[in-house]
C-alpha cells in the first residue's frame, strides 16, 4: 500500500488533533505551523486517507510516494553492501549507503577490539528479539573512580529511522580514533579539544546502545520501508500484516496504560489497536524484548544521568515531559496522583500540567542548547529545542520513562532525558533521507552529541 509523504492543512487545532484520532494519520508532531488557512504539519498518509481528508475539508499537498522511494533507498543500500570493502572498513564516514542490521552489529564489535579494548567493553542484551537476533551494546570509559556520570545514547528504536544506527556507530569511530590517536575532531567550525575527549573518557561512562530494534530495520530495509514498529507476531485473529508490531517508543512504563490517565478528549498518539500502523502501546507495559533491554541498562548501570535516544524526523531537540505541559508550581499535580487521572494530555489548559523542578527543567534546557549550538556549527541547520508535549501528547516513551525513574523509586538516578528528532522534513523520504544528505544529518547529530558529552558533569 502506497504511502505518501503530504503536509497537511486543518482549519483549526481541533482539526489538527482529529488527523491522529479520527484519521490515524502518521503525523511529525512537532512541525506543526500556523499558516493561511489554519494550521498544517507535516506528515505520511496512504491514497484513501488522502481522499478521506480531502472530503472533510482538509488541504493536502502530496510530496512523494514514500514507499517507492523507499525501494530506491533499499536498492542504494544493497549496492552498498555489495561493494567488495564493504563488509571490512565499516567506517561510517568512508560509507555510500546505510549500515544493515549485520554491519552494525559488526561494527560493534569492532569498536570494542584493540586498540580500543582498553577502554570500551562490548555488552550483550539478555533478552533476543521476536526473531532471535541478539542486540550489543558498547560501553566507552577508561577507569573506575565513584561517582563517574554515566551517559547513555540509544538507536534504532524505530525501524523506517535508518539514520539513528549509523548516527551511534560513527559517533562511536570518531570519538575512539580522536582519544587513541590524541587528536581533536573537527565538525563544521567546532574543535572539540583533544583534552575535552580524553576527561569525557577517563571521567565519565558512555553506554552507546545502536540498534535496539533489528527485526524491524531488516523488515523495513528489505520489505515496507515504512515500518516502524517491531516485530511481534500478530494476535490470533488479526491476519493483516499491519496487525504485526508494538511500538517500543509507547511500550515504557510511563503512563502506558494511558486510557486510564488522560483525558477521553485528548488528541493522544497512542492506540490500543495491536492494527494500529504506527503507536500500538502493546500488550502490557514493557512487553517487548526491545523494551526490556532498553530498560535493562538503566537497571544494569545506575551511574546513568543522562540519556538521549535518537529518532527522525523534524530538526528538533525535545526535553522532558511528552504527557503533558510543563509547570513547577505545584509538585502535587504529576503523573503518580490518581486525583489527576482521566485530566491528562490537553494542551492550553490548567485542569493538568506535568511538574518538573525549577531547577531540573533549566539543566535540561541549557544541556538542550549545548547540543543545538553544536549541531548549528556543522552547516547550519538550527534545530528546535522544545517540551516534547505537542498538540499530541504522549505517554510510554523512553525520555519521560528514564526521567520518571527517580521519581517513583527515590534509590535511582535522576536521568536527564532527551529525544533527537534528526533531519528536516523538508527532505525526500525523511525517515531515511538519500545518503548524501544523510551524511550531513550524521554530522551535524554527532556534534551535538559530542557537546552533550563534555556538557554534562
Ligand atoms: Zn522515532
Amino acid at each position: 500500500m502506497s504511502r505518501y509523504h503530504a503536509r497537511i492543512t486543518g482549519k483549526d487545532q481541533a482539526a489538527l488533533a482529529d488527523l491522529v484520532t479520527k484519521h490515524k494519520v502518521t503525523v511529525a508532531r512537532h512541525t506543526i505551523e500556523k499558516v493561511h488557512g489554519g494550521y498544517r504539519v507535516d506528515a505520511h498518509a496512504t491514497n484513501a486517507q488522502i481522499k478521506a481528508l480531502e472530503a472533510d475539508g482538509y488541504q493536502v499537498e502530496r510530496l512523494e510516494d514514500a514507499e517507492a522511494q523507499g525501494k530506491v533507498r533499499q536498492a542504494e543500500t544493497r549496492a552498498q553492501l555489495a561493494a567488495p570493502h564493504a563488509l571490512d572498513a565499516l567506517s561510517v564516514a568512508a560509507g555510500t549507503g546505510y549500515l544493515d542490521v549485520a554491519q552494525i552489529e559488526a561494527a560493534l564489535a569492532a569498536a570494542s577490539a584493540a586498540p580500543n579494548d582498553a577502554f570500551t567493553k562490548l555488552i550483550k542484551l539478555p533478552h533476543p528479539t521476536w526473531e532471535k537476533r541478539t542486540c550489543h551494546a558498547l560501553k566507552i570509559g577508561k577507569g573506575s573512580a565513584a561517582g563517574r556520570p554515566g551517559i547513555y545514547l540509544l538507536g534504532g528504536v524505530h525501524a523506517r529511522e535508518w539514520g539513528s544506527p549509523d548516527i551511534l556507530i560513527h559517533f562511536v569511530q570518531l570519538l575512539a580514533n580522536a582519544y587513541t590517536t590524541h587528536k581533536p575532531i573537527k565538525i563544521g567550525s567546532r574543535t572539540f579539544k583533544a583534552a575535552d575527549i580524553k576527561h569525557v573518557i577517563e571521567s565519565k561512562d558512555l553506554y552507546v546502545f545502536p540498534q535496539a530494534n533489528p527485526d524491524g530495520r531488516h523488515y523495513s530495509m528489505s520489505t515496507e520501508s515504512m515500518w516502524r514498529k517491531n516485530r511481534r507476531p500478530a494476535p490470533a485473529g488479526h491476519s493483516k500484516p499491519q496487525c504485526c508490531g508494538v511500538d517500543i517508543n509507547r511500550n515504557y512504563n510511563f503512563l502506558w496504560n494511558f486510557p486510564q490517565y488522560f483525558d477521553p478528549e485528548s488528541p493522544i498518539a497512542n492506540s490500543t489497536d495491536p492494527c494500529d500502523y504506527e503507536v500500538y502501546i502493546g500488550p502490557a507495559a514493557e512487553s517487548e524484548p526491545e523494551t526490556k533491554n532498553a530498560v535493562w541498562m538503566f537497571d544494569t548501570y545506575p551511574n546513568i544521568r543522562y540519556f538521549v535516544d535518537l529518532h527522525s524526523y523534524s530538526e528538533d531537540i525535545l526535553y522532558n515531559w511528552g504527557d503533558d505541559e510543563n509547570q513547577s508550581g505545584h509538585p502535587d499535580m504529576n503523573f503518580q496522583n490518581v486525583a489527576y487521572d482521566g485530566k491528562r494530555g490537553i494542551a492550553n489548559d490548567k485542569a493538568y500540567r506535568e511538574y518538573i523542578a525549577t531547577a531540573d527543567k533549566k539543566i535540561a534546557v541549557d544541556l538542550a542548547h549545548e547540543m543545538r549550538d553544536a549541531i548549528k556549527a556543522s552547516r547550519g541547520r538550527v534545530y528546535k529545542t522544545e517540551q516534547s508535549m505537542s498538540l499530541y501528547p504522549t505517554a510510554g516513551t523512553s525520555d519521560d520513562y528514564a526521567f520518571s525513574r527517580h521519581i517513583v523509586d527515590a534509590k535511582k538516578a535522576k536521568v536527564f532525558s532527551y529525544t533527537i528528532e534528526w533531519g528536516s522534513p523538508d527532505n525526500p523520504t525523511p525517515f531515511h533521507p538519500p545518503y548524501p544528505e544523510m551524511k550531513q544529518i550524521i554530522d551535524e547529530v554527532t556534534s551535538g552529541l559530542l557537546a552533550f558529552c563534555i556538557a554534562a558533569k
